[in-house]
């Protein structure tokens, strides 16, 4: 059984799943492209009613969503509420302003008249990751559904039964059958899948490993692709920041969603001036973090999603020592039953150690000392991930100089990087290409297309 609900809390198995046959997902295939021939007729005011209200189940039942998103893959309780809200808040986002994004483009063309019609382009094919069982749907399913799409979604294994409920929550707000159609299927069978003719686009979000192969059958049957993949940010602190709330932020930044974000802060980077102070306080916020039961409202820190993230982020760090590098604080994992991981700094990290160059998925920092601006840029740039980034200066304008040096989707000053609805967000790099959310995010899978006149 390889769709399993296991609490991380306790590594108990909650509750195991058949994987779909493949007449079951071509039915659902057939289905989702039955959908689209009526759904992209539709008006965008039918499409804006059903989507609110799809964002208004999802806030009436936001104590029930929450709790499963905790279960499944361990989230602070409070923390999977405001997932709910986020999500339920890109939904109404994009019901609101996806006429508008989306209207006829007049050009001013040497001879004739001429505009862009956006039409939909077809079924779509998303494959999700477990880190926000809601939120990383939302802000696939909402844009394309509004252009006229219609959407089938893998979701991670490790969390069948949220990926479940967003289905419900469609077929209870009315969305025709085959509008929004998930898929118990394996990673392995998803990456296949994308070879059908039916399906015109696929986006996901997820692995480097796990975007190679989609893309490379993307590539093979010529349909447009979407990657969100990994990242590892560089908090960069200057010697003119306000070092406190620099230090509140980088305990967000890091632990923030047990650690487990791919825009978490990742890298810290302080300048020489001010290295030693930012360190000492880091380590004695991190080292008060409150670890346990993410269901327990005083806790600070919940387990990572599996039992296999834990055993990989341990390994990380023991290969990161053998290697050179200092524990600061923490590295083991503490002694209770689930997947947890202490609160963990690690220094000397030199290029060629692994852990230089991987991404931490856990809450383990990496710290660095540099000599100044352009020592901590030359730093933060090498890396082979470029998603999001942040710089602490209380000097503004300093803060979007350095921002404009750095290779990344997203750069963040003094604060981590974030997300909202109506802001882009997406990488370069091996973080991935193409953007969700905002107006470009409705940009994607659409057929911007040419109808000129004489
Ligand atoms: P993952 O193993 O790649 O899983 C993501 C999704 O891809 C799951 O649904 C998974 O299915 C599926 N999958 C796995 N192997 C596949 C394959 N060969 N072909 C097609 N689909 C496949 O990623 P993860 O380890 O769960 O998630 C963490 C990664 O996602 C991190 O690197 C993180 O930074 C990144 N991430 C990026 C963003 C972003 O917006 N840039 C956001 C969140 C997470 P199974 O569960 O069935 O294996």
């Amino acid at each position: 059984m390889s769709i399993q609900t296991v609490n991380p809390n306790t590594n108990n198995v909650v509750k195991s799943f058949d994987e779909m046959s493949d007449k079951a997902v071509d039915a659902a295939v057939a289905q989702a492209e039955s959908a689209y021939t009526e759904w992209r007729k539709t008006s965008y005011e039918q499409r804006a009613v059903l989507l609110h209200k799809v964002a208004s189940l999802m806030r009436e039942k936001k104590e029930q969503l929450a709790t499963l998103i905790t279960l499944e893959m361990g989230k602070l309780f409070a923390q999977a509420e405001g997932e709910v809200i986020l999500s339920a808040d890109i939904i109404d986002y994009y019901a609101t302003n996806a006429k508008k994004f989306l209207g006829d483009k007049h050009l001013n063309p040497e001879h004739g008249k001429a505009f862009i019609r956006h039409s939909p382009i077809g079924v779509l094919f998303g494959v999700e990751p477990w880190n926000f069982p809601l939120y990383q749907v939302a802000r696939f399913a909402a844009p394309n559904i509004m252009i006229g799409n219609t959407i089938l979604v893998k979701h991670a294994s490790i969390v069948p039964q949220c990926g479940i409920a967003i289905e419900d929550l469609f077929k209870e707000a009315g969305a025709p059958a085959g509008l929004y159609t998930n898929l118990l299927i394996s990673g392995r069978r998803a990456s296949a899948l994308v070879a059908d003719d039916r399906i015109k686009g696929v986006s996901l979000t997820g692995s480097e490993e796990a975007g190679a192969s989609i893309a490379a059958e993307a590539g093979k049957h010529l349909k447009k692709s979407v990657l969100e993949l990994g990242g590892s940010d560089a908090f960069i602190i200057l010697e003119d920041a306000d070092i406190d709330k620099a230090v509140e932020w980088a305990v967000v930044g890091r632990l923030n969603n047990n650690g487990e974000c791919c825009v978490a802060a990742k890298r810290f980077i302080a300048v020489e001036a001010i290295a030693d102070e930012f360190l000492a306080k880091f380590k004695d916020k991190l080292s008060a973090i409150i670890v346990g039961d993410p269901m327990d409202p005083k806790t600070e820190l919940g387990p990572l999603s599996s039992e296999a993230a834990a055993v990989q982020i341990e390994g990380q760090v023991n290969k990161a020592v053998a290697e050179g590098a200092t524990v600061v604080l923490g590295g083991k994992r503490p002694e209770r039953p689930g997947a947890f991981m202490n609160p963990t700094i690690l220094t000397d990290i030199k290029p060629g150690m692994s852990v230089y160059h991987e991404e931490l998925f856990g809450p383990v920092a990496s710290f660095y000392r540099v000599k100044d601006e352009q020592a901590a840029i030359k730093l933060a740039n090498d890396s082979p991930f470029g998603l999001g980034g942040s710089v602490f200066t209380k000097d503004v304008k300093r803060g979007e100089h350095v921002a404009d040096q750095i290779d990344t989707g997203m750069v963040f000053i003094n604060h981590p990087t974030w997300t909202q609805a109506d802001l882009p967000f997406g990488g370069t790099k091996r973080s991935g290409y193409g953007r969700e959310l905002s107006e470009l995010g409705i940009d994607e899978f659409v057929n911007k297309k040419l109808i000129r006149t004489s």
